[in-house]
């Protein structure tokens, strides 16, 4: 990957212990960055953080559910005080929870509430003093917050309603953000993949997964490359889809 390395940066992952951001966190670690690792599944994180030490890495397992505003702020302040700093935030953590609006769960409906908005917002909050400060005080200048969306926030289909509604409010609040805090070096990338193939799909109900669609990009490392840009370049905004997918 072409790019400004991260050694001596500190990056927390959110949503770490499977697919995007297990991925994620592991390509971070490869260009040099120390890496926190936060989900609620502490033994999917204590096997990642093994892999990361094992390849030379730094990893700090820290299991907590992102959808209590306590929980993230202690995840947040954990990873600062036992790595040291953060430059980079990135905010995967999600769930996509399909079907019609039409007497849907409403537990589903909480879930993505819960997770893909409140639980992004809690760590953004926690995040954002520290990385203000990592801007000022870094080698490479500038710090940065990834917040992964989707494909499913730019368009809408049926039955994505609700998961719909917590990606494009994704991209508000980060776009919002980005203009706020541009000034001071600190980025804001909105990545929206496309299908990729993960456990996303899997806590859907068995009638709901039996209807979904079977086409995947790779997992793509989409928030290391835009991490590593040099200071003076900010890329605002990836989508990518599997080239099978149109819609
Ligand atoms: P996975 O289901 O594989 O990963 C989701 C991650 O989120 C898991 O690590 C899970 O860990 C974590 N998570 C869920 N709830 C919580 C919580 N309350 N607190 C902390 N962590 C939580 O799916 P993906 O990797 O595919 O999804 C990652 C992101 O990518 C999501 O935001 C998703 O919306 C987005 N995305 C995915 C696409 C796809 O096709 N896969 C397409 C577009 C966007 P644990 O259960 O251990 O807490």
């Amino acid at each position: 990957m072409i790019g400004v390395p991260l050694a001596g940066s500190v990056a927390l992952v959110t949503g770490a212990s499977s697919g995007i951001g297990e991925a994620t966190a592991q390509a971070l670690s490869d260009q040099g960055a120390a890496v926190a690792i936060v989900a609620r599944r502490a033994e999917r994180l204590r096997a990642l953080a093994e892999r990361i030490e094992d390849r030379g890495g730094t990893a700090l397992a820290v299991p907590a559910d992102v959808s209590s505003q306590p929980a993230a702020q202690s995840a947040v302040e954990r990873a600062v005080s036992e790595l040291g700093r953060l430059d980079i935030l990135v905010n995967n953590a999600g769930v996509m929870l399909l079907g019609p609006a039409i007497a849907a769960p409403l537990h589903d409906w909480q879930r993505m509430l819960d997770v893909n908005v409140a639980g992004l917002l809690w760590c953004a909050h926690a995040a954002l003093p520290h990385l203000l400060s990592a801007a000022q005080g870094s080698p490479r200048a500038v710090a940065d917050m990834v917040n992964v969306s989707s494909v499913a926030g730019r368009t809408t289909r049926p039955g994505s309603n609700v998961y719909n509604l917590t990606k494009h409010g994704v991209g508000a609040f980060s776009e919002s953000l980005r203009q706020e805090v541009t000034g001071r070096s600190v980025r804001i990338s909105l990545v929206e993949p496309g299908a990729v193939d993960t456990e996303l799909r899997t806590h859907n109900r068995p009638e709901i997964q039996a209807q979904m669609a079977r086409r995947f990009a790779d997992v793509e490392l989409l928030a290391a490359g835009d991490i590593t840009r040099p200071r003076h370049v900010s890329i605002n905004e990836v989508l990518v889809r599997p080239t099978d997918q149109a819609d």
